[in-house]
């Protein structure tokens, strides 16, 4: 049998996978997959982007299909009874009961759906149109907004829309690599593994700067690792521009010509003098100036990032500095420059492109602008007025709303809030308080479920066919190669079913996945994401880098995936020109004091991805990290009196963690970090966000999950 082509279901990477069948054919294998062995993954050559390469969790993601899978609707009435069983057909009713009842008396606001990446584009689609079009709420939010909602910010507010301009053909083009607030070799391991290549070869021509507190896998490649103080990005940005301007490293013709906004800018830069920006970083004066020296000598730079930047109250800031840099030297629209956001989920773009958070409509539109609502009203054959004009509520508003009491109706699919909210036991809280929560997913059970009145079973990736568009805006087909297990359905499907028996059978009349495709990408005509050439037909031949319009010509444009975006040099603004935000920093939320006197820092291991909803259940990936421990530096230790593997207790103003230690120089003194993967299903007393604020970027509404204060007391294993 043919292994099926696919995309990985973890990073945003988005690694090609082939999957093969169960390797003892003949083998019974019944609905429920029961009886069945383990599927496998393997890297798929032809795919663009990864060329055969995948990483630990690509390659045993196959054993997680059919380990603790949610095979039917369950329902309770309250959260102290246990599930029972019952069919479809009782839990459509009571969907849409709820819905109605909901809406006529507490109005469509207090209906929220909380969202993923790791739904393929028709799920996110549909949902937009049952919520935001016909429910009339534009209450969905996604787990994006805890991951590149600042990016999305960044990339809106300096070239008038989202998508990430290069593309990964730039990390063999470029001779300065500048990678901020993301630990690439770990998180994206696929991409670092391309650059690290390429920087061996070419030691002398190309340089690698890496911006991280902490001395990862990452940092250990770099020619230059900056070690800066955590939440002083913005900062060592604009120091950085301060010495460009200085020393005359501008790009005058493309400053005049193609942006606006430089001379604030430049204003505001002379506040980050030399001396000064080293001291905020804790970085000396001579690391920064070589930093400045190796960008403005180089002709082409690529700057990567990821949470460091994203998950800030500065997040937005940050990104738009960043971008500053690339305006101000020419570093955009041209082979190996251009500031590149590396996704955290798998379909997190195509969530995007389908308009899937809680402020924008299917082909980047945003909801605040008129037209752009009635655009999408037109396209779904909704009257005039259907999409409220106000952007709704944003992941951890929602959290709040449930605080007060405000939501009568909360429906998560795909996704895991009970772990990866900030201020954890105030989000269980909140979450406790829902009245109705509808919890859609692949497995059980799941920290969130806990929470849940009705559980639905989903089809996960391989058993649905849908889209998912990777980092680099590739657009990949992933089919159906497995039926799912028991009576789980596409979550397109669900939300399709609900929207008709509300009455909006026209608006989901759909057959298949395929004509939901179709209908979406209509509605990128002429917008930057432009894919009405594209269809699951298309797919079928072969993965598609977007700007794809219907005037493509497929012979000569399905093989090439190094399209960049502004190469014109002509941006998504009304007037075409990029813009310069001149941004102070404003350093951490919650700096430390004599009270909780360390940082803490949060991020991912190489071998787990976000809650361990698959991982931890595939035993390569569980055995790798098998319980969390903290980083802290030797001195810091030696004055706590602990050694490794020996235990603190780490508390904030919101919580604890109990955990053991690893004493590494990989982290300066007064820092700890802390992965972010337990929730209370698989670690006792050690989820990270325990202990994180819900501060949250004021541009991007994305919470600070990356740093907050706390204090360390040595303390017995438990
Ligand atoms: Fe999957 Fe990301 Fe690993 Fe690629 S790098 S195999 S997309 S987890």
């Amino acid at each position: 049998m043919k292994p099926a082509k696919t995309l990985c279901p973890y990073c945003g990477v988005g690694c090609g996978l082939e999957v093969l069948p169960p390797a003892r054919p003949g083998r019974p294998v019944n609905r429920d997959g029961e009886g069945n062995p383990i599927w496998q993954a393997r890297g798929d050559r032809d795919h663009p982007s990864s060329k055969g390469k995948v990483c630990v969790k690509g390659a045993t993601v196959g054993e997680s299909l059919d380990r603790d899978r949610l095979k039917y609707p369950m329902l309770r009435e309250s959260l102290d009874q246990p599930f029972k069983q019952v069919t479809w057909e009782t839990a459509f009713s009571r969907i849409v009961q709820e819905i109605q009842q909901v809406r006529a008396e507490r109005g469509p606001e207090a209906i929220c759906m909380y969202g993923s990446g790791q739904f393929q584009t028709e799920d996110y689609y549909v949902a937009q149109k049952l919520l935001k079009g016909c429910l009339g709420t534009n209450n969905f939010d996604a787990n994006s907004r805890l991951c590149m909602a600042s990016a999305v910010a960044g990339y809106i507010k300096s070239f008038g829309s989202d998508g990430p301009p290069p593309c990964y053909d730039d990390l063999e083009k470029t001779d300065c690599a500048f990678l901020i607030g993301t630990n690439t070799a770990d998180c994206h391991p696929i991409i670092f593994n391309r650059l690290r290549k390429y920087h061996k070869k070419n030691k002398r021509k190309v340089k690698l700067i890496v911006v991280d507190p902490r001395r990862t896998d990452t940092a250990k490649e770099a020619d230059l690792h900056l070690a800066i103080r955590p939440g002083s990005d913005v900062a060592l940005l604009n120091g950085i521009a301060h010495l460009l301007l200085q020393r005359g490293r501008l790009d005058a013709a493309l400053i005049d010509d193609c942006t606006t906004g430089f001379s604030d800018y430049a204003e505001l830069v002379q506040h980050y003098p030399p001396e000064r920006t080293a001291e905020i970083c804790d970085i000396s004066v001579q690391e920064l100036e070589t930093a400045a020296d190796w960008w403005g000598q180089s002709k082409h730079v690529l700057s990567l990032w990821s949470m460091g930047m994203n998950q800030s109250i500065d997040g937005t800031a940050k990104v738009c500095s960043l971008i500053n840099l690339h305006l101000m030297t020419g570093n955009i629209g041209k082979p190996g420059a251009g500031p590149f956001s590396l996704t955290g989920q798998p379909n997190a773009m195509g969530g995007r492109e389908a308009g899937g958070l809680c402020h924008i409509l299917p082909g980047y539109r945003v909801i605040k602008n008129a037209k752009h609502r009635r655009a999408i009203e037109q396209g779904w054959q909704l009257p005039e007025g259907s999409i409220a004009p106000q952007p709704g509520l944003a992941a951890w508003d929602m959290m709040l709303a449930l605080e007060r009491g405000e939501v009568g109706l909360f429906w998560v699919a795909a996704t895991n809030p009970a772990v990866s909210m900030p201020d954890i036991e105030r989000t269980k809280a909140a979450l406790s308080r829902s009245p109705f929560t509808i919890c859609q997913d692949a497995y059980y059970p799941t920290e969130t479920a806990a929470y849940a009145h009705l559980l639905l079973p989903a089809a996960q990736w391989g058993e649905k066919t849908g889209t998912m568009t990777n980092s680099e805006r590739v657009v990949t087909l992933c089919p159906a190669f497995r039926q799912p297990p028991g009576e789980a359905k596409a979550d397109w499907e669900i939300f399709a079913e609900v929207g008709r028996r509300l009455g909006f059978g026209p608006q989901f009349d759909f057959q298949d996945a395929a004509q939901v495709y179709r209908e979406f990408v209509s509605l990128t005509a002429g917008q930057l994401c432009d894919m009405t050439g594209l269809s699951h037909d298309q797919l079928a031949k072969g993965p598609v880098q977007w700007p794809y319009p219907a005037t493509t010509c497929a012979e000569t444009a399905a093989d090439k995936f190094d399209k960049r975006l502004y190469t014109d040099l002509r941006f998504a603004t009304e007037d075409g020109r990029a813009r310069f935000h001149p941004f102070h920093a404003k350093g951490l939320a919650e700096p430390p004091d004599p009270s909780y006197p360390f940082v803490l820092t949060t991020g991912r291991l190489y071998g787990h991805w976000h809650t361990q909803t698959r991982t931890g259940r595939i035993e390569k990936t569980a055995e790798m990290h098998p319980h969390p421990v903290l980083e802290i530096n030797p001195r810091d230790a030696q004055k706590l009196k602990i050694q490794s593997e020996e235990w603190v207790e780490v508390r904030s103003r919101r919580g604890y963690a109990r955990l053991p230690v690893l004493v590494t120089q990989n982290i300066a003194r007064g820092t700890v970090f802390m992965p972010m993967h337990w929730g209370f299903l698989w670690a006792n007393q050690a989820e990270v966000n325990a202990l994180t604020h819900p501060e949250v970027c004021p541009m991007s509404l994305q919470p600070e999950l990356k740093a907050c204060a706390v204090q360390l007391t040595a303390i017995q294993k438990p």
